[in-house]
């Protein structure tokens, strides 16, 4: 049976792609940092297991890598958001989200390969975000990091290829999970007008496209950013 390693996968986009991904088969690997209750209530209903580990603590993703055994696919999906105008983000807001959102994924990754290179063969899914690819006004430090995850999924593409491993990225449009749950009922409201199919995203939304791209019906699809939002960042 394969390994599936999800990022974040206590609440939100995480749980249900470690739900669809145990679902399409494989063993899942529950990534938390506080969440324990809802992290091990979800591994015990998926058959899968859970480990804690602070994504931006690169010691601790590499222990909970030997903990968790080969992984065969990996979604980077562990996130935080910040709203603030750009003046009035700090030095140390910017680096809590790089902290987490970038040098996250580069430990994920890190820790990852040498399976999948060995093998010559993995998946590779970053979640980004629609404002990664548009930008967000109040959400500079956020836009930049899930921009700096495009770049890499684009790089990591080319160079993991002939190593027979994909990289692909999701753009999530607005979700409805935590993460927007300080959002106004008035902005949700503009933000889903915004969005051509008229609704919010769920989690499940994102969730099959992540297993799609993690199956072996995926195996030509590589370096691809792609969105998940309803239309709103047509
Ligand atoms: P969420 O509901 O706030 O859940 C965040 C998840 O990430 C939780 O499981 C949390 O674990 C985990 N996490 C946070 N910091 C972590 C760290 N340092 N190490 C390990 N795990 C950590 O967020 P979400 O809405 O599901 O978002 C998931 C991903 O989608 C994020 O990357 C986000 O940027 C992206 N995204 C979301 C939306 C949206 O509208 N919701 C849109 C575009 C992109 P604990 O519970 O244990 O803290």
């Amino acid at each position: 049976m394969k390994t599936a390693l999800v990022s974040g996968a206590s609440r939100g986009i995480g749980r249900a792609c470690a739900c669809a991904l145990a679902a399409g088969g494989f063993r899942v690997i529950v990534n938390y940092r506080q969440s324990r209750k809802d992290a091990e209530s979800l591994a015990g209903r998926i058959g899968g297991e859970a480990i804690c580990a602070d994504v931006s603590d690169r010691e601790a993703v590499d222990e909970m890598f030997t903990a968790a055994g080969d992984v065969d696919a990996l979604v980077c999906n562990a996130g935080i958001a910040m709203q603030k105008l750009f003046t009035d983000t700090t030095y140390e807001d910017w680096r809590k989200i790089f902290a987490v959102n970038v040098d996250g994924a580069y430990n994920l990754i890190k820790a990852a390969l040498p399976h999948m290179i060995h093998e010559k063969r993995g998946r590779i899914v970053l979640v980004s975000s629609v404002w990664g690819v548009h930008g967000a006004s109040c959400e500079a430090a956020y836009s930049a990091s899930k921009a700096a995850l495009i770049g890499l999924t684009k790089a990591l593409a080319k160079e993991l290829g002939p190593s027979g491993i994909t990289v692909n990225c999701v753009c999530p449009g607005v979700i409805d999970t935590d993460m927007n749950a300080a959002l106004d009922s008035d902005t949700l409201a503009a933000l889903t007008e915004d969005t051509p199919l008229c609704r919010l995203g769920t989690p499940e939304d994102v969730a099959a496209l992540v297993r799609y791209l993690c199956s072996d019906e995926a195996g030509f699809v590589t370096g691809q950013i792609i969105g998940v939002d309803g239309g709103f960042g047509v």
